[in-house]
């Protein structure tokens, strides 16, 4: 593929352009299309266009930031978000966040950043904003027609023929429901977290929140300073990790455990023991024994639980059984009478304007079968950024992975050789994981070690180098 500077988007020519059931296709020569103009998409924007190539991104919504603009009706964060993984493992590889800024910054700092990242790196003039993308469709060649139209359907369908995709479109969106019997007829108010935004929404009432993920157990912790009740429900324990270990924030103490080289059993030793320090033994709380060592789920970080636990403002209680008019069924027998059910039970990926077996999710079950999370077999101009669950921030992880499409689609035509190496690999590498043993749950189909993972990509781009 050769570069271009071209940015312009010409109307399509009928007489020469494309077409497609009978509708003109705009054909945009080399250029690439990037879906999302959130972390993961910019990073993509940026980095092809350092490779020199043409850029048209399309973004759903009318500004920068995908999750971290809580204005955006999609967007996953309440007012107290704040990063879970800490600055300097979250931030942009090239482009620091100040110094000045607190270990773990709002998510008003996060929307901020990617202000001052699309500025500086003059993005914003290649996204496309109030545009979503409706459909995507692999056509001769390996290039891809687009299909958009003005975000709630406005407006009439354009289809642009670009030379390769990139799906940014992140996976913290769609809310994933969980099914429980008498839930239609319960009476009280039932919302999931996605549309979880402030604290007043939990004052003076009696509240149940599900699930302990991240976003469960800062609910429970909101819910513990402003409901009148906070029962949590959980389906089995989970260790809770507080967000600072030995002064410092716990991923930074990880990773220096994990550059060390330290084997997992010798890390999973350390941080039992930091835990049987600090919090000690959970059970002691009521909270149940977790049926699993550390590193085998997502880590939680979460200062609070325990501490709100230990001060009887969190009531821990198993899953919920069925539901009845007014009250909640548990699977231990009891039964309480919550008046606000909060579900926090996590999102699933969702690419509703591609035919799923185009990411490989051959059984339908949602679930793209990927190579290193981001490249599909038999699609050589396609990849998947940002569909990471890592040990630590996403947005490093998004910048490697658009730096390696970008290159591999430069040695498209400098090394067409080396390009067909890598096509093989990603059919040979297809699901391979990046994490130690993991709970073979839809919360965990994205999970990777960082380490793990870079060192991976670093591979990937060595040998797509040649080196
Ligand atoms: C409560 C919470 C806390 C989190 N904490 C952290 C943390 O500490 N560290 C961390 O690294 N990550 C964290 N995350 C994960 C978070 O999702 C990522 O940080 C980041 O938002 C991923 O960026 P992304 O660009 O891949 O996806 P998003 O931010 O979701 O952006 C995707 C963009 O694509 C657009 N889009 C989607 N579909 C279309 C379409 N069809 N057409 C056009 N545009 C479309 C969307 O509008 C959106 O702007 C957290 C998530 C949540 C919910």
């Amino acid at each position: 593929m050769s570069s271009s500077t071209d940015l312009g988007r010409p109307d399509p020519d009928p007489t020469v352009a494309p077409t497609r059931d009978g509708r003109p296709v705009s054909d945009r020569g080399d250029t690439v299309c990037v879906i999302g103009a959130g972390a993961s998409g910019l990073t993509a924007v940026k980095n092809l266009r350092e490779a020199g190539f043409g850029v048209d991104c399309y973004e759903r919504e009318t500004g920068v930031g995908g999750a971290w603009n809580w204005r955006h009706d999609r967007s996953p964060v309440y007012a107290s978000t704040h990063l879970i993984s800490s600055r300097p493992f979250t931030q942009f590889p090239d482009f620091p966040m100040p110094d000045d800024w607190p270990d773990y910054p709002h998510h008003a700092q996060l929307l901020s950043y990617f202000e001052r990242y699309a500025d500086h790196f003059d993005l914003r003039q290649h996204v496309w904003f109030g545009t979503e993308v409706v459909r995507v469709e692999p056509v001769e060649g390996d290039r891809w027609d687009v299909t958009t139209r003005s975000t709630g359907g406005y407006g009439p369908e354009r289809t642009s023929r670009y030379a390769a995709v990139v799906l940014a479109n992140g996976h913290n969106w769609s809310p994933k429901l969980p099914r429980y019997e008498g839930l239609e007829q319960f009476r009280g108010e039932v919302m999931h977290a996605s549309s979880y935004k402030d604290p007043a929404q939990l004052r003076g009432k009696r509240v149940l929140v599900v699930g302990a993920g991240n976003t469960g157990c800062d609910i429970a912790v909101e819910a513990a300073q402003q409901a009148s009740r906070c029962w949590h429900a959980t389906r089995r324990g989970y260790w809770y990790a507080p967000k600072y270990v030995f002064g410092r924030p716990a991923d930074q103490v990880n990773d220096t455990l994990l550059a060390l080289r330290v084997p997992l059993r010798v890390r999973q030793w350390l941080y039992h023991w930091t835990l049987r320090l600090t919090v000690g033994d959970l059970t002691r709380f009521g909270l149940p024994r977790p049926d699993h060592r550390v590193y085998e789920t997502h880590p939680i970080a979460n200062s609070q639980l325990v501490y709100y636990v230990g001060h009887g403002e969190i009531t821990p209680v198993p899953d919920i059984a069925r539901f009845g008019d007014r009250t909640v069924e548990l699977t231990d027998g009891r039964e309480i009478d919550p008046e606000l059910v909060v579900f926090a039970t996590g999102y699933l990926p969702r690419f509703e304007f591609l035919e799923g077996k185009v990411l490989g999710d051959a059984d339908g079950s949602g679930r793209p079968r990927l190579w290193l999370n981001a490249f599909a077999a038999g699609h050589p101009t396609m990849a998947v950024v940002g569909l990471v669950q890592p040990d630590s921030g996403i947005f490093p992880i998004s910048h490697w992975q658009s730096v390696l499409f970008a290159r591999l689609l430069t040695l498209r035509t400098a090394r067409p050789d080396r390009a067909a190496a890598f096509g093989r690999r990603v059919a040979a590498g297809v699901g391979e994981r990046y994490s130690g043993k993991v709970k073979d749950s839809t919360r965990h189909w994205f999970e990777v070690g960082h380490a793990d993972y870079l060192r991976a990509l670093q591979r990937a781009l060595h040998d797509l180098e040649g080196k």
